[in-house]
């Protein structure tokens, strides 16, 4: 478990204090997949560094399985990230060594057992995906796959954690989804904890349960993935989802509404209804579907003329049906 307990950063560069984290407090279940969304510069790899002990926090506690990480003594803190691995965006993968040889040294920094060294290195690259590949250089890797290598090596030693900092934002849309898919099937496979960082809130979808949401260092939403993109509460938020979604920017200058639904949840024949009912005429502008683990989100993009449209969107937001009105 990782609990951080009113965590701030404050850089100080020269004369000037700059405060990155404000305040910061957060509950990370084993085995959870959490997503940390945000715009650049919200503070998230702070955050994540402070969980590794990468980062001092200014003030707070950073408590892992019961221990306060910052009153370690350096060599308990080094010995405890063996069990706190990470992946970044750049990879991180020694240019001169082969991808054995990367992975590898995972395991000989850690002074695993010898005799086992070579056979857990092919484990991770089975994993991966990556065997055929072994004695590569990284230069001879596209960026997918020096991903794959940051991922064998940051799990070949069995840790509990995985912090991943933008693993997939360096990567094309497939690339990234691809990695998604891996993180997956090793969290299935490993039951290890994953803490995602990104930018990119459709990545997070894919991925994980619950995300939290930063902003100028602290955390504005912490919610379920689907409740946030049904019902976003933020700002900043909305304005993540709506870069998914893809928004038809022709309907700016019209009054329309956005109605957010769960596709096992509504009743199929709900828009003839309240249009029959409620005497309404309606002009569809947009639609799209969002898929978020098993299940289905429908956005659609409508205009309602008729005398009872008060009435008729209560009568779909009392069908679970979240009704946004736009000017
Ligand atoms: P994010 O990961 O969300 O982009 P960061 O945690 O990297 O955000 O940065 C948060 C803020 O702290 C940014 O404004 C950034 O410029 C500042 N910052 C990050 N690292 C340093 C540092 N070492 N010194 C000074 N300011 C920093």
């Amino acid at each position: 478990m990782i609990t951080l307990l009113n965590i701030s950063k404050t850089y100080t560069l020269k004369n000037e204090s700059f405060q990155a984290l404000n305040d910061v407090s957060l509950h990370i279940d084993e085995q959870e997949i959490i997503g940390i969304v945000g715009l650049s510069g919200a503070g998230k790899s702070t955050l994540v560094r402070c969980m590794n002990g990468l980062i001092k926090p200014t003030s707070g506690q950073v408590i892992i399985d019961g221990i306060n990480i910052h009153d370690l003594k350096q060599e308990d803190l080094n010995r405890m990230r063996h069990d706190i691995s990470m992946i970044f965006q750049h990879f991180n993968l020694v240019s001169n060594l082969t991808v054995f040889q990367n992975i590898k040294l995972a395991l000989n920094i850690k002074n695993s057992p010898k005799n086992l060294r070579d056979q857990k290195v092919m484990e991770a690259l089975d994993l991966v995906g990556l065997s055929d590949k072994k004695n590569r250089y990284p230069k001879e890797l596209s960026g997918g796959e020096k991903q794959r290598v940051g991922i064998a090596r940051a799990i070949v030693n069995q840790p509990k954690y995985l912090l991943c900092d933008e693993a997939t934002s360096g990567l094309d849309q497939k690339t990234a989804y691809d990695i998604v898919s891996l993180l997956k099937e090793i969290h299935q496979k490993t039951k290890i904890t994953i803490v995602f960082i990104t930018h990119q809130i459709e990545i997070i979808k894919d991925l994980c349960n619950r995300v939290v949401v930063m902003d100028q260092g602290k955390i504005i939403e912490d919610r379920s993935t689907k409740d946030l993109f049904i019902n976003p509460f933020s700002d900043i938020t909305k304005s993540l989802i709506k870069q998914v979604i893809d928004e038809p920017t022709h309907l700016k200058d019209k009054h329309y509404l956005e109605l957010i639904y769960h596709h096992e949840h509504v009743n199929d024949t709900i828009l003839s209804q309240m249009i029959k009912t409620y005497d309404i005429d309606v002009n569809i502008h947009f639609a799209k579907t969002l898929t978020i683990g098993s299940q289905t989100i429908g956005y659609l993009y409508l205009e309602m003329i008729g005398n009872h449209k008060t009435k008729a969107i209560e009568y779909l937001r009392s069908n679970d049906i979240e009704v946004k009105e736009y000017a």
